[in-house]
């Protein structure tokens, strides 16, 4: 049998995959079965974010497999300690690190903080979460209810009790009471649609949540690891919160989950744990790829390559305005407005055809996460590649 028939006897099918199948990468360039070659301008959902086999990473990853990738957490983990440090230091902020696998993991990690500090803080036990009605926050029983998309609630009931969902930032004050934990937001989100936060009422709510002692979470599983131009979203907001999620971009490929924090000593020995989480393995991934991140910044190379992938972006935005209807996004995290649904499927079996893979997002958005390391040229490719796509629409 072949992979897709294997897949379709074997495996649960959860998910509508094409036909494709990729047997390598080569930074922002994937090859299928067949030797075609792609441009991917999705870094599988944003994960890849230096790149497919990237050479540094696996030299990184082969030592450390060749010497030891597993304890426990019952013992002291050197690169978790070193990964911890690394992203401390590339956000800024005061805050320590907890391990998990997956972004989900890493926002229960959140919520399970948030509540502990509710509790502990005044007589009244602080339980709810706010969350965004277009929100995203992962696919546990917990994440899916704290995710603010109706219909992402139906089935797996009952759910946890307390998630209250605002229409958008503004509307969060009015659902505050004696019982919020927390306010949990992405600042761009994601699979809602690439729907970035305005700054002024991200710093307002922020200055509200602390005036009232709320602890403000930022899910920053897609927009963390320099997504959008810093290592967090946050930092480019100018905000401090008080509890930061990362995942996809910051392990490379390889599954992690880690929850930031400045309520250090909210959680004890045996509040919260992960068995995987943090091992030699994933976290001797972070540590890489946060020193080769933090390279590209401090080079002014993340720059070049933003500001050269935007401007293709703008140019294929204005020449091709009776398709899109604006252009949306910050940093490496962008999108097109398509004119409607049935337009967008167009244009993502076309690119696909055409060798360029690309996302969607929402309802109607075109969405765009390369790898950071992408080079000019396979940018040139993919933009040469989406233009036909498009030519026929
Ligand atoms: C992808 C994503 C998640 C879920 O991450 P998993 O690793 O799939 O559990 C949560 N929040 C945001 C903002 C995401 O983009």
């Amino acid at each position: 049998m072949n992979t897709k028939e294997l897949d379709k006897k074997y495996v649960l099918q959860t998910y509508g995959r094409g036909d494709i199948e990729f047997v390598s990468g080569d930074n922002a360039t994937l090859t299928d079965t067949e030797g075609k070659k792609y441009i991917d301008f999705t870094s599988g959902i944003g994960v890849v974010s230096v790149g497919h086999a990237n050479a540094r990473v696996n030299a990184a990853l082969c030592e450390q497999i060749g010497k030891i990738t597993h304890t426990s957490n019952l013992y002291n983990i050197a690169p978790q300690a070193k990964a911890a440090e690394a992203i401390v230091n590339a956000s800024g902020y005061d805050m320590a690190c907890f391990f998990g696998n997956s972004g989900a993991e890493a926002n229960e990690g959140a919520i399970k903080i948030a509540r502990k500090h509710g509790e502990r803080d005044g007589e009244i036990k602080r339980y709810k979460i706010i969350t965004l009605k277009h929100s995203f926050h992962g696919r546990t029983i917990t994440t899916v209810k704290a995710t603010g998309q109706e219909a992402m609630h139906n089935y797996f009931g009952p759910f946890p009790d307390g998630f209250v969902y605002a229409d958008d930032i503004q509307a969060i004050e009015a659902l505050l009471d004696d019982h919020t934990a927390a306010v949990m937001i992405e600042l761009i989100q994601g699979e809602g649609g690439v729907e970035p936060q305005d700054k002024e009422e991200v710093k307002a709510l922020e200055k509200l949540l602390k005036s009232k002692h709320i602890p403000l979470i930022v899910d920053e599983v897609q927009t963390g690891g320099y997504r959008t131009g810093e290592f967090t979203a946050s930092q480019v907001y100018g905000i401090t919160p008080e509890i930061i999620t990362l995942a996809k971009g910051v392990g490379g490929g390889v599954p992690v989950g880690i929850v930031m924090t400045s309520l250090k000593s909210v959680l004890s020995p045996g509040d919260h744990g992960s068995t995987f989480g943090g091992n030699y393995l994933s976290s001797t991934a972070v540590c890489s790829v946060v020193e080769i991140l933090n390279e590209l910044k401090v080079s002014g190379e993340l720059e070049n390559t933003s500001t050269y992938f935007n401007t293709k972006l703008d140019k294929f935005y204005e020449t091709n305005k009776k398709l899109f209807t604006q252009k949306v996004g910050i940093g490496m995290m962008c999108g097109l407005r398509v004119k409607d649904a049935d337009t967008l499927a167009s244009i993502m079996s076309n690119a696909k055809d055409n060798g360029v893979m690309v996302l969607r997002a929402g309802r109607n958005t075109l969405r765009f996460l390369p790898p950071l390391t992408i080079t000019k040229e396979e940018i040139d490719e993919g933009f040469k590649a989406l233009a036909t796509a498009i030519s026929s629409l």
